[in-house]
């Protein structure tokens, strides 16, 4: 078993469907859409969940193994994010498509043509098929015809999808050869603590705490907030259209705060010694025993493992693997000392009860981070009789309130006391 981690990439086409098929494929999306809407439901019935594929695929007209990919996909989601609504409240179910998710050679396959393009079969249902041909960028057309032809890359699950109106397949590959650098070989790690208004960033070396960012972004709880606000409103109205719609806007701007804020952070990260970037493992917590009101309300506001899985994926292409680790005391050691109370904790402040060091509570939190994962690397922890001072960054605010632009972020990005700006 290597350590070493493989590199995922999702090609996107466009797909130039033969004869009159489209229809067949948009039918498929919406049948996909009443499997997540069944999956959702029976979740919420409390039916168990290693059952739920199969009692969703007796009905679904779709071919079995991409029913139980679209059902994984829906557990995912529910788990993953919008399950956790600020209030608690379970993610409703929806109208319109839904990617309709299928394991390549099974539920979809590929080809390479005469002419050379790439050939797609789509199973829209059981033994009725979409066919044609991929367009799309040089370069992911390149990347999948070298899939096809050797075993550099290896094809996995694609998605057929309906992107304004246009049919799209969009396609996993894996590098089988290229992978991410070991992170045994590492020289710092990253210490990364996800909060629902601010990431706070610990690079720790052998020589100690090398340096620590906090990077603040408001906008993101405010307009969760703001949106959680509104959708209640037209929800009491009845008027499930709009609270889609809005939904699709929350979701579009997060996560495009959420790209941003990833891209930041591996930014920052490449500056030190082949760094190795650690999470806090929150499905592991959730698992256990009772994880804390701070760490319930967390998992009940961001999509943290979004932020989490963005991050990697940018950072596996910058050759920086990832690690993660058990969140347990995290945010209620002292890093400095060692004594862990919950009282040690105020808020944003921090102040330990043992020997009254005083820190940003989130940066202790990622310096905690740093640590464990210097544990779980086998480095020996260095001894850290000084933290240097936390320097925060933070998003410019977002501009007119009641017209949030998602898909035009302010092209200065970030603003650090005017020492940073991150212009993607
Ligand atoms: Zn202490």
């Amino acid at each position: 078993m290597t350590d070493a981690q493989a590199l995922v990439k999702t090609l996107d086409f466009q797909l130039d469907i033969q004869s009159d098929n489209e229809s067949l494929l948009y039918d498929a999306t919406l049948e996909a859409r009443s499997v997540y809407n069944e999956t959702i439901q029976l979740a919420k019935e409390g039916v168990d969940w290693n059952v739920i594929p199969d009692r969703v695929a007796d009905d679904a007209n779709l071919v079995k193994n991409t029913t139980q990919r679209v059902v994984a996909k829906a557990l995912g989601a529910m788990e993953n994010y919008y399950e956790y609504d600020d209030f608690g409240q379970p993610s409703h179910t929806k109208d319109g498509a839904y990617p309709l998710r299928a394991n390549y050679e099974e539920g979809y396959n590929l080809s390479l043509t005469n002419d050379g393009d790439v050939a797609f079969r789509v199973s829209a249902k059981p033994y009725k098929h979409v066919t044609g041909v991929l367009e799309g960028s040089d370069v992911h057309l390149d990347i999948l015809k070298t899939a096809l032809e050797s075993d550099e890359w290896k094809i996995g699950t694609a998605e057929a999808l309906f992107h304004n109106d246009n049919a799209e397949l969009h396609v996993n590959v894996t590098n089988t050869e290229q992978t991410v650098r070991n992170k045994q070989d590492s020289q710092t790690v990253i210490g990364v603590d996800v909060n629902e208004d601010n990431v706070a960033l610990t690079a720790l070396s052998e020589d100690g705490v090398e340096d620590t960012l906090v990077i603040d972004f408001p906008e993101i709880k405010f307009e969760r907030h703001r949106y959680f606000t509104m959708r209640k409103r037209v929800q009491n109205a009845g008027k499930d259209s709009i609270q889609d719609t809005l939904e699709g806007r929350e979701e579009r701007f997060v996560r495009d705060r959420l790209h941003k804020v990833s891209h930041h952070i591996v930014e920052w990260s490449q500056q030190f010694e082949t760094p190795c970037i650690v999470f806090e493992d929150l499905k592991e917590m959730r698992d256990s025993i009772d994880y804390g009101t701070r760490m319930n309300r967390r998992l009940h506001h961001l999509p943290f493992r979004a932020l989490q899985y963005y991050t990697s994926y940018k950072a596996s292409f910058e050759d920086i693997p990832t690690a993660w680790i058990n969140p347990e005391y995290t945010s209620q050691r002292c890093p400095m000392c060692g004594h862990t109370e919950r009282a040690n904790r105020h808020k944003k402040r921090f102040k330990c009860k043992g020997c009254r060091h005083q820190d940003h509570s989130d940066r202790g939190a990622s310096v905690n981070i740093a640590v464990k994962g210097v544990k779980k690397l086998n480095w020996n922890v260095p001894a850290l009789n000084s933290l240097p001072q936390v320097r925060k960054v933070r998003r410019q605010a977002s501009g007119a309130v009641d017209a949030p632009t998602v898909t035009h972020p302010t092209a200065r990005g970030y603003q650090a006391d005017g020492r940073m700006g991150v212009s993607d």
